[in-house]
């Protein structure tokens, strides 16, 4: 399709979009009286407007039912959790069973290296992208001095080339071979949170499990956003929190992914809680710990149902579009964006530069020659949300499921006002 970087065309792409009716089943801020153009969906995805009746609902069967509420409520809340498995099943192309929501994303990684790191002898590295998420990185560290190893031998991250902005496969691919006798874990980011990469997850899977390794992924950035088929793949376990793209709530809980062929590892070890046993004994208070048949095993605590209601409310959206539907619209979205951006790069001089690489999903980032934070405080007085990396990145995140085209034809609009102005 050849895009115009007009308004009259930007409306067309509004009036053809199939998704354009779900933008008002989310509530955006306000600027001027207008709702702001939201690039952040990759850091804080917008409230659904059905999540504050979810909500509710528990706070008036806790006020109306106290205890009972566990057994009585609407939505008992002892399997309340059980809910959002099947729809994340299918978001991230999970079995049945292989899928569940509890904790935060860096607990559920550090509670999944418990069972998936278990290095010994000669093979205890783990592999990883150089810059992982900070969080990722402290993570491998200390998961490494735990268990004796200094992450300055035992730690390896996959170098970009110089002068490169992007990880190319066949290098991760290398690394991972030649250290092939020393690999325990390859745990990288699926799509990386800075450049917007999307790695090759069935290829490095399958060279991990090539070298002898296991292989886990932190799908932060992807979860919502890209195609995920983690059974196929025959990745072993992943994480995810659902905050980002799958718009659940500030610091909400996290998904988890646990192959199947490891749920039936009788050996496995595991951190174990009540919440991981069957539910036909789990209240007569037996000494065994009785696994259930899934990932639910890895549980450990009552959920907490409060922050599981509106990821409820969230995934019963992500059910009625579809990643399909997500994922056509997010690749012509993010295309307009990308025009946009060319449009205006021609009409102020060049001055950006797209870091991001061609295997893409929702984040363009891009890096500001000649322009800084000046421009970004710009386009925040102006109504636009973008986020700002140093030390000069720009993450542009259009989420398809309420981001419109008019939206991309505005921006482009005030950006280029703003490096006009001189201001910026
Ligand atoms: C957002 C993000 C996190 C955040 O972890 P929390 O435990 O939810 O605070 C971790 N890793 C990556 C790659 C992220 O993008």
């Amino acid at each position: 399709m050849t895009f115009e970087n007009t308004e009259a065309f930007a409306r067309e792409l509004d009036a053809r979009d199939p998704l354009a009716p779900y933008r008002k089943e989310f509530l955006f801020p306000q600027h001027n009286g207008e709702d702001v153009i939201y690039f952040t969906g990759n850091s804080l995805g917008l409230q659904p407007k059905r999540a504050a009746a979810r909500v509710e609902q528990i706070m008036k069967d806790w006020k109306e039912l106290a205890v009972e509420g566990h057994f009585r409520a609407e939505n008992p809340w002892w399997e309340y959790h059980e809910q959002l498995a099947p729809y994340l099943e299918k978001i991230v192309g999970a079995r049945a069973g292989e899928v569940t929501v509890m904790n935060t994303l860096t607990v559920n990684l550090h509670l999944l290296m418990v069972s998936f790191y278990r290095p010994s002898g000669k093979r205890y590295k783990i592999l990883c992208e150089e810059k992982a998420f900070p969080s990722d990185q402290y993570m491998l560290q200390s998961q490494l001095r735990f268990h004796g190893y200094d992450p300055e031998d035992a730690l390896i991250e996959v170098p970009k080339r110089p002068d490169e902005h992007h990880w190319r496969t066949e290098d991760i691919l290398g690394v991972i071979g030649e250290h092939a006798d020393s690999i325990a874990l390859v745990l990288m980011g699926g799509v990386n949170y800075y450049n917007g990469q999307v790695l090759d997850m069935a290829a490095i899977t399958r060279a991990g499990h090539a070298a002898g390794a296991l292989v886990g992924w932190d799908l932060a950035h992807a979860a919502g956003n890209v195609r995920l088929e983690l059974h196929d793949w025959d990745v072993d376990f992943a994480a995810w929190c659902s905050y980002k793209y799958m718009n659940s709530g500030p610091g909400n809980l996290s998904g988890a992914f646990i192959h199947e062929r490891h749920i039936a590892d009788q050996t496995l070890q595991r951190f174990e809680g009540w919440w991981g046993t069957k539910k036909e004994t789990r209240f007569q208070m037996r000494p065994q710990f009785d696994p259930l048949p899934t990932a639910d095993a890895w549980q450990l605590s009552n959920p907490p149902v409060l922050a599981l209601a509106p990821y409820l409310a969230s995934l019963e959206l992500f059910d009625q579009v579809g990643m399909d539907a997500l994922i056509e619209k997010r690749e012509r979205l993010t295309a307009y964006l990308e025009f946009i951006l060319g449009e205006v790069d021609k009409q102020v001089e060049s001055r950006f530069e797209i870091i991001t690489p061609a295997d893409r999903g929702c984040q363009l980032s891009v890096f500001l020659h000649g322009e800084g934070r000046p421009l970004f405080d710009y386009l925040m007085e102006h109504g636009v949300v973008p986020d700002w990396r140093e030390p000069n990145v720009i993450r542009l995140a259009p989420a398809p499921f309420y981001c419109s085209y008019l939206d991309m034809y505005r921006f482009g609009r005030i950006l280029r006002e703003g490096i006009e102005s001189g201001r910026a």
